[in-house]
């Protein structure tokens, strides 16, 4: 403890705690404070002391004062109290002053701080390591416990290898045993095969089939393939199987030409093969597997198809025609260069069997259409004439057209084909023959009027003279004239059909009565053959009278014309599916079958020895076949060469009357 007084703060009081504090003798009491310790001149207490002067409010604490003692400098914690003492008035006066050194308990506590700090942070670590230690237990556990599923796994690997490599002999096994079947297989097979095994190609098996092939028996087997089969020595067969056998890759031989010894001699022909190379593990090749096919047969018949088609073709194009397909289900239709040309139409141009009709003058379109469906519905082949009027505007043409449907196995018609030729000419020249026999015709027919009605004259006057001879002479002259009255009557109808100028003049009339009249008629004329008509029932037909009947004395009169003397003739008429039927059977020559289609076109002829001998122009039945279509009926001819003919037509019965 010190006293201080006065403004130069003497020291008036130290104790002798105090003075072993500062470390001075008693001498330094009486002393100015800063005279006797002139170090703490810049020390903090110089301050706090001057406060406490002015202020008189006491201050206290711990500070740190660093001193020199024995030359060392030492950090001393001193724990202070300045005191203000202060008069009656309240001026401070003196001061006491109180310290003491604290370095010990201050470094203790200090050490205690630490400690604590030591502590907490050794607590700290402590918890992070506890933490640690429980994560590692856990991953201990975790890794415990993977131990546990590993020593599982490997049991369980443990126990598919096992599976594995029963599995593996299981599998050799059936290798062998399939490999084995397998050999079997090649010489059962439906195909001709063997086996040739190694560079040197033994045969190690070869089926029946092709021993038969390469003209071979079984004692080629084990020998190598160029000494069992010398003659392919030269042939391609040899190198494709070396190929085969270093490359590894499948050959496909299509067509090759081999040369075969049979029965010593080499025998060509095409063959069709495959050579499978089989394979090592490693992937080279141990031996090879041929399969071939003698596809000679097959090649041949492509070949002539191929030659006929090329025949076809020059033919086709020798004569014009331009030839047609139409897919019967899509109606594609896919023309010919020439059908192309015909037609006016570009070369990319696609079109259906519609689109074409379309080309068809109206006029025609429905009878070609009718005809067409007809012949595929019956399965026989059609012929149409009409006029096209060409896509590119170009000049109309006449085409013919023939065809034929074919079938699949239902008996669908799957496709027509067909061929149509340009006949715009022959219709030209035919029209300038019409128009000259119409003109011919009419010609002859004005003097030819004249003369009936001279002999006509000369009859009656012969009649009244009773001149005998001359009445014979006369008739004779008339029936002459008559029949060429007759033919050229048959002429101009002719041309009047073709230039559409015949007029049908229907009415409702009786057909047993008709052909009734056509009897008594025949009667009154008298003939060479025995004239047979059956009984009929009425039937009503709406028809031109005058027509039909020109068809009946046709077809009787070419049923005479074509039979011997004497032979009946049949004429029956019946109605059958609502239409009346009439038929004029004779027992003559018969027509042949190649003939019977055609007989109804126009100036067709039997061309025989016999036929020349009898006069006639083919125009009868086309005009009757014209009368009937023109009247919706049909006209046909059925015939036995050598036994007779018979004729139909139908007309269909009239509704009204019915
Ligand atoms: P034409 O009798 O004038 O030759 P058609 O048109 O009447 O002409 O007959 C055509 C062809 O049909 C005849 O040339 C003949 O060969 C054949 N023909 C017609 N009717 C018969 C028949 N009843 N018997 C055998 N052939 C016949």
């Amino acid at each position: 403890m010190a006293i201080y007084t006065g403004e130069e703060i003497i020291i008036e009081f130290a104790n002798d705690a105090m003075l072993e504090l500062w470390g001075k003798g008693r001498a330094i009491i009486g002393l100015p404070l800063y005279e006797a310790m002139p170090a703490l001149e810049g020390s903090p207490f110089k301050h706090m002391m001057e406060q406490v002067l002015r202020t008189g409010i006491t201050d206290a604490g711990v500070t740190t004062v660093e001193t020199q003692i024995d030359g060392l400098v030492q950090t001393r914690y001193i724990e202070y109290e300045y005191r203000a003492i202060k008069d009656a008035d309240g001026n401070t006066y003196a001061i006491l002053q109180r310290a003491a050194n604290v370095t010990e308990r201050e470094l203790r506590k200090i050490r205690l701080v630490a400690n604590e700090a030591e502590i907490q942070a050794l607590n700290e670590e402590l918890t992070i390591s506890n933490e640690e230690l429980s994560t590692t237990n856990d991953e201990l556990a975790q890794m415990n416990r993977e131990l546990q599923t590993s020593n599982v796994d490997i049991r369980r690997l443990n126990k598919e290898l096992k599976e594995y490599t029963a599995n593996l002999r299981q599998m050799y096994d059936s290798l062998v045993e399939s490999e084995s079947r397998f050999r079997e297989l090649v010489r059962q097979a439906p195909v001709a095969s063997f086996i040739v095994a190694g560079e040197r190609m033994i045969i190690e098996t070869a089926n029946g089939m092709m021993l038969n092939m390469i003209g071979k028996d079984k004692s080629i087997i084990g020998k190598p393939l160029v000494e069992a089969i010398p003659e392919i020595k030269g042939q391609p067969f040899e190198g494709l199987l070396d190929e085969a056998y270093r490359t590894g890759e499948t050959f496909y031989g299509n067509e090759l030409v081999a040369y075969l010894e049979h029965n010593g001699r080499l025998v060509s022909g095409y063959y069709k093969f495959i050579y499978q190379p089989l394979k090592n593990p490693d992937g080279s090749s141990h031996s090879i597997i041929c399969i071939a096919f003698d596809i000679t047969e097959q090649v041949s018949a492509r070949k002539a198809a191929e030659r006929a088609e090329e025949r076809l073709q020059l033919a086709v194009e020798a004569t014009e025609l331009g030839i047609w397909t139409v897919d019967w289900e899509t109606g594609r239709l896919s023309l010919s260069e020439r059908s192309r040309l015909i037609h006016g139409l570009p070369a990319d141009y696609s079109l259906t069997l519609t689109d074409s009709f379309e080309m068809i003058d109206p006029k025609y379109r429905d009878d070609v259409l009718d005809q067409i469906n007809l012949a595929v519905m019956e399965k026989r082949s059609f012929r149409v004439e009409h006029l096209v009027h060409p896509k590119d505007g170009s000049s109309s043409r006449w085409l013919r057209s023939t065809g034929k449907a074919t079938y699949d196995d239902a008996g669908t018609p799957v496709q027509i084909t067909g061929a149509i030729l340009d006949i715009t000419e022959e219709k030209r020249n035919d029209q300038r023959k019409n128009d000259f026999i119409s003109m011919v015709s009419h010609e002859l027919k004005t003097p030819l009027t004249s003369m009936n009605g001279y002999l006509q004259v000369l009859q009656r006057n012969a009649t009244r003279s009773g001149d005998n001879p001359s009445i014979s002479l006369a008739a004779k002259a008339i029936r002459q004239v008559e029949r060429m009255m007759k033919l050229i009557n048959s002429f101009l109808n002719v041309s009047r059909l073709e230039n559409n100028q015949i007029h049908i003049e229907r009415k409702c009339f009786d057909m047993a009565e008709l052909i009734r009249e056509t009897e008594e008629e025949s009667m009154v004329y008298g003939s060479n053959h025995q004239l047979v008509f059956a009984p009929a029932e009425p039937m009503m037909v709406k028809a031109d009278r005058d027509k039909i009947a020109q068809v009946i004395n046709n077809l009787i009169s070419n049923a005479a014309k074509y039979s011997p003397h004497s032979s009946t003739i049949h004429v029956a008429c019946r109605t059958q599916d609502g239409h009346a039927m009439v038929s004029v059977r004779d027992e003559g020559k018969g027509i042949a079958p190649s003939d019977l289609s055609r007989i109804f076109e126009r100036y067709y002829r039997v061309n025989n020895a016999e036929s020349q001998t009898i006069a006639g122009f083919g125009i009868g039945l086309y005009l009757c076949c014209e009368i009937i279509k023109r009247h919706d009926g049909k006209i046909w001819a059925e015939s036995t060469p050598g036994k007779g003919s018979t004729f139909y037509f139908t007309l269909p019965i009239d509704p009204e009357v019915r």
